[in-house]
């Protein structure tokens, strides 16, 4: 069975009547077609016309793309052009279709890759040098603020942020990071770390459980401050307990 998958979808012209059926791809399996992908790259996959009056018929489905042995091994736009998010089930089925016809099981623990969540209009450019070198790399530092704050899957997104921020002992390096995700200082962040507190809560490791605390109360703390501020803050409050 292909992994490959297209939908029909039947349209009515609201410029001349005419019905027409589409075939919409909503997942792509980049081995089985490659020129799909090629127009992916050029941004004509869901550009089609009505065959009676030639307007464009306005398309905008999620798209999956799968790249076996690459790293991450798939892309998923899951946003529509306009910013809004499709609904999560919709986009939780058409990844399990995947999953059953490839039967790929490491599929499945990648669903949450951080790298894997790309926005539609962003696929050109991570799939630039495809397939002469692997995906490009994501770097979401080069995301403005407004866009992170739009991102459909915001745990994902705070999931890579936090692997950065966490990531460098450095308290400048760590302002920096907030500096960039501006969504580091906005309530947002608050389910994700609570959440990570109840992980290492429950393993028992409370030297982490101590760190997602602390970094808690400062991130909190900077929404007042500045993250400069609340730092030094913390730091003093340590020194006293010490
Ligand atoms: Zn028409």
């Amino acid at each position: 069975m292909p992994n490959s998958y297209s939908a029909e979808i039947d349209y009515s012209c609201e410029s001349c009547g005419r019905d027409t059926t589409v075939q919409t791809w909503l997942i792509i399996d980049a081995a089985e077609k490659p020129d799909l992908i090629e127009q992916v790259k050029n941004e004509t996959l869901h550009k089609l016309d009505c065959p009676g009056c030639g307007e464009p018929i306005p398309l905008d489905p999620p798209l999956l793309l799968y790249f076996l042995g690459d790293e991450p091994r798939f892309l998923y736009a899951s946003r529509q052009q306009d910013g809004t998010g499709f609904p999560e089930d919709m986009i939780q089925e058409i990844f399990d279709e995947l999953v059953e016809s490839s039967g790929d099981q490491e599929l499945k623990d990648q669903y949450h890759h951080h790298q894997a969540w790309v926005l539609k209009e962003d696929l050109p450019d991570r799939l630039k040098d495809y397939p002469n070198k692997p995906l490009r790399e994501f770097d979401w530092t080069a995301y403005p603020a407004l866009k992170q704050c739009e991102m459909l899957m915001v745990d994902d997104y705070l999931q890579m942020v936090m692997t950065d921020y966490f990531g460098t002992p450095d308290w400048n390096q760590k302002e920096l990071i907030t500096e960039k995700a501006p969504l580091l200082l906005t309530p947002a962040i608050e389910p994700w770390l609570e959440a990570q507190e109840e992980a290492f809560q429950e393993m028992g490791n409370d030297q982490n459980l101590q760190i997602i605390r602390d970094h808690l109360e400062i991130l909190t703390r900077a929404r007042e401050v500045g993250y400069y501020e609340a730092v030094l803050e913390f730091q003093q409050k340590q020194e006293e307990l010490n």
